[in-house]
């Protein structure tokens, strides 16, 4: 009796052959699998001391706050009641620099216009009503942007420090991605997909890591510097897109910015020898309290003190506060404390600034 089943009608030559390539097939999917592992397991990004490749993360103390901790901070403190609205009464915009200097503009929360002659920039341009995923819920603004997003002038660079709602404003950066001539967005690593995802060409998207530079022009560069922080936008894994400042040289001035971060004991001394004592630094001093929830995430008015004295900055204007409540403090609970650390610290009082909406200074 001859064999049944599928292989009877094959000769023996075509079995041996099918069953050659059913192996070959077998091995080509177990290596496929094999090589999709090893793809889902390369790095995403280099390893080094805040970073395993995939997330982020402080070196030293990572504070993870969790819903837990959201839970009891809601429970347990109530926030100070701030005004619905704030009137403004915001100068005309001063002209652009044609010396070596930086007129800096506050023009809300962290976004700061920096004029100079070499180029505009911009940090985190933040021009919608609410800093939230959703648009009618979320912290809204008590005051407009002292200039409307269509009377700026030309913006070359967007300095862009993390994905929070408070500083990476999906609105803000659509209008600027649609614009004829859109900025160069610099941002740490991980933004980038953020960014094209909101318009924006991967020819105008520069990413760096911490230390990492990218210079403009000569004599015109930035350099992302580390911050103490954390990111996520709505749910889903945190940190794995990273937070910085930055350090920029401009015209004949530098300029350090240094997104949000708390206070670190080592991190400012480390910035300030490896960049230099910057001519003018904005340093967030709003939405700190309360502090065993806040002090691994933000800095208060009194460490901004200590960030302007230990990074040797000349003039710094005290950012992050009086747009948006996120925090416990009342409104004008940041430029009244930053008073009373300036006079503990005995520097200048012109030296650090809480400017109001509008306010330039020229450094
Ligand atoms: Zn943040
Ligand atoms: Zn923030």
């Amino acid at each position: 009796m001859g064999k049944t089943g599928p292989f009877m009608r094959f000769p023996r030559f075509t079995r041996r052959r099918f069953l050659r390539n059913l192996i070959l097939f077998g091995g080509t999917l177990l290596g496929a699998a094999a090589l999709k592992n090893h793809m889902a397991s390369r790095p995403r990004f280099p390893i080094s001391d805040h970073c395993d490749g995939a997330q982020f993360f402080n070196p030293g103390t990572h504070v993870n706050r969790t819903w837990w901790d959201v839970l009891k901070w809601k429970r347990t403190s109530t926030a100070s009641p701030w005004p619905e609205t704030v009137a403004i009464d915001p100068p005309a915009l001063p002209k652009a620099p044609l010396d070596g200097t930086v007129c800096a503009t506050w023009i809300n929360h962290a976004s700061v216009l920096l004029q100079t002659r070499h180029a505009n920039i911009l940090t985190d341009p933040v021009f919608s009503d609410r800093v939230s995923p959703l648009s009618w819920a979320g912290p809204k603004r008590v005051h407009p942007p002292a200039i409307a997003v269509e009377d700026l002038p030309d913006i070359h660079v967007i300095l862009l420090s993390h994905d929070h709602f408070d500083h990476c404003d999906q609105a803000s950066l659509r209008h600027f991605a649609s614009l004829p001539h859109p900025p160069i967005v610099v941002t740490p690593l991980g933004n980038g997909a953020l960014l094209r995802e909101f318009g924006f060409r991967d020819e105008r998207i520069i990413e760096l890591d911490w230390w990492e530079a990218h210079e403009f022009a000569h004599g015109f560069h930035v350099r992302a510097t580390p911050a103490r922080h954390w990111s996520n936008r709505v749910m889903g894994s945190r940190n794995r897109r990273l937070w910085s400042g930055f350090f920029l040289q401009v015209g004949g001035r530098t300029v350090y910015y240094t997104g949000d971060t708390a206070w670190d004991d080592f991190m400012f001394a480390d910035i300030r020898k490896r960049c230099g004592e910057p001519d003018l630094a904005l340093i967030p001093i709003g939405a700190y309290e309360p502090r065993w929830f806040m002090a691994s995430q933000h800095c208060n008015p009194a460490e901004a003190v200590r960030i302007h004295q230990t990074v040797g900055a000349v003039t710094s204007i005290g950012v992050h506060w009086g747009t948006f409540q996120l925090t416990d403090e009342e409104r004008e609970a940041p430029p009244q404390a930053l008073e009373i650390a300036k006079e503990q610290a005995s520097i200048p009082p012109a030296s650090f600034q809480a400017l109001a909406v509008g306010g330039s200074i020229t450094v």
